[in-house]
């Protein structure tokens, strides 16, 4: 490569990361939820089917639930879990533990005891919370235990520590899948999730007249915008009803309901959406939807396609699509989707404010068109993987192209198109996506080989591109009694089930590439009469 062209290499990637804007970072989400209440305070702020909180009655509820935390003798800027289905409390609870100056650490309460145990004993929150459904659940696994359903909460006194969390305190630690076995948490500051929202209101505007719909499981980052963003802005929250999110007919009802303007999918779970929506015309009563973000896995053209004749040309509504891991906050491109025309690609797009992206091969920066590693930098670097110095240091490394900067490498393929968009071109590893859900194949492999019979296992998900993937494992064990449901049992002490594979294989031997190793592609492609 000569020096012309790794000077015209530099000014594709200047031109693409020139996003520098100010954002509030001296502040935190606290503090700027607390400047919206002072503002709006008798505004509506949540609702939750009959249930509605001003902005007034939020704050005071969270600010009794930190009094709560302090009258526990709760360390004030540490890790409070958080142990809730979506509902008011799980919001008080959020803003509660924020006002206290400490981190959020969301628990499902589908999450086997074993991976509970394992991520409080990582963790070490200096409490729990909980509602009367999941206190049973929390407690005996800690000594400080608060349900968010007693009355005495909300008769107690408003917590009134001036003294903040800082921007870089943490704002939450959310645990995804890991390749060694067990789940490692990602800890982002309260500095980063504040430029992620900035971006978001500068671009996609949200006013006293938006209602955005709380519909993520709290536990994955996507929920981050539903939870934090319209409490900045004076806009009012829909929490959906636990279990709703998994059928079309009840976010119909809600966002007719509750006159939903912003909403978020999976790629997956909006296909199903729109399938459904087309098969009765239901657009009439989407009419208050003004903008739908898609993230987590890829959006195809023919989902784009498909929304553009059901409710982007009908509706008005808007399509964008968002990308970006937990590690950097949620999302860090964004592609606003045409609406209409051919569309033969959709692209991740180009980064938001305060970001780099850089695609890296092992010469550097690759030039457009040429596939390399998608690698980022800014403001919404998290700051690590929680008591894993080793794995951080791997993840997030010194960027090869701004001395003292640090990048994180995703793990992603992507090229830049000739048009200085991004596009995602699948992952280098064996992180997989289900409904938009992370999984590490490796941390399946690493409990199923924990089993006394198994000797060697390789999973791997099939049917990629169908609505239902399905995780496959493949066993050597010398135990041919081994059924399906026995490893299924099995695997449920550890794993959500979402990891847990639906069909489990005996073999006698694993195909192997030419260099040896196990041929997962082979695998990938065995169809049911062969295994
Ligand atoms: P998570 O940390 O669970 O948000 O997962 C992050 C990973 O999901 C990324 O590294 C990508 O592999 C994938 N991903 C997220 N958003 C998109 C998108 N818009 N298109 C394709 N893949 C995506």
């Amino acid at each position: 490569m000569n020096f012309h062209e790794i000077s015209n290499i530099d000014i594709i990637y200047r031109q693409l990361n020139d996003t520098v804007f100010p954002y509030p970072k001296d502040k935190t989400i606290c503090q700027l939820f607390e400047a919206q209440v002072e503002k709006t305070p008798d505004a509506t702020a949540v609702i939750f089917g009959e249930e509605v909180l001003t902005y007034r009655e939020l704050n005071r509820k969270a600010g009794q639930l930190a009094y709560a935390l302090h009258q526990n003798g709760v360390e004030k800027n540490g890790i409070i879990g958080l142990m809730m289905e979506r509902s008011l409390e799980m919001i008080i609870g959020l803003y509660g533990i924020l006002k206290y100056g400490a981190a959020y650490l969301p628990i499902s309460p589908d999450y086997p005891e074993k991976r509970m145990e394992y991520i409080l004993s990582d963790s070490k929150p200096g409490c729990l919370i909980g509602q009367s459904k999941t206190i049973d659940k929390i407690i005996g696994f800690h000594s400080k235990c608060i349900n968010l359903n007693d009355e005495y909460i909300y008769e107690l006194p408003e917590y009134s520590y001036a003294d903040y969390a800082r921007p870089n305190d943490l704002m939450y630690v959310i645990y995804t899948s890991g390749s060694t076995g067990n789940p490692k948490g990602v800890m982002v500051e309260h500095h980063s999730v504040v430029n992620r929202l900035n971006w978001m209101q500068r671009r996609y505007p949200v006013t006293h007249d938006d209602t955005i719909m709380q519909k993520t499981p709290f536990v994955f980052d996507v929920s981050v915008w539903e939870l934090f963003w319209w409490s900045i802005t004076g806009a009012k929250l829909s929490i959906l009803k636990p279990g709703f999110e998994k059928f079309p007919q009840g976010i119909i009802e809600e966002v007719e309901r509750s006159k939903i303007t912003t909403l978020h999918f999976v790629p997956s779970m909006f296909n199903s959406f729109l399938n459904y929506i087309g098969s009765e015309d239901y657009t009439a009563k989407l009419l208050s939807l003004r903008q739908i973000f898609c993230s987590g896995e890829a959006l195809t053209p023919a989902h784009v396609k498909k929304f553009n004749t059901l409710l982007g040309q009908k509706n008005g509504t808007r399509l964008t699509n968002l990308y970006g891991p937990t590690e950097a906050t949620v999302d860090v491109t964004y592609y606003d989707c045409p609406g209409s025309g051919e569309i033969i690609k959709v692209p991740i797009g180009k980064p938001i404010d305060n970001t780099a992206m850089y695609i890296l091969g092992e010469s550097g920066l690759m030039p457009p068109g040429e596939k390399g590693e998608l690698c980022i930098a800014g403001v919404g670097l998290a700051r690590g993987y929680l008591n894993q110095p080793k794995l951080s240091d791997e993840r997030f490394v010194d960027s090869p192209v701004c001395r003292g900067a640090r990048i994180y490498r995703t793990g992603d393929y992507a090229r830049l198109l000739p048009n200085g968009n991004i596009e995602y071109l699948g992952r280098m590893d064996n992180q997989v996506k289900i409904r938009g859900l992370r999984i590490e194949l490796g941390e399946i492999e690493a409990r199923l080989c924990e089993h006394e019979a198994v000797s060697q296992c390789v999973v791997v998900l099939k049917d990629v591109e169908s609505i239902n993937p399905v995780l496959t494992a493949y066993l050597l064990t010398a135990d041919s009694s081994l059924t399906d449901k026995k490893m299924k049992m099995f695997l449920r002490n550890f794993l959500p089930d979402y990891m847990v594979p639906n069909h489990y294989i005996i073999m006698d031997s694993f195909p192997k590439t030419m260099n040896g190793k196990v041929d997962r592609n082979a695998l990938a492609l065995l169809k049911k009469s062969k295994e």
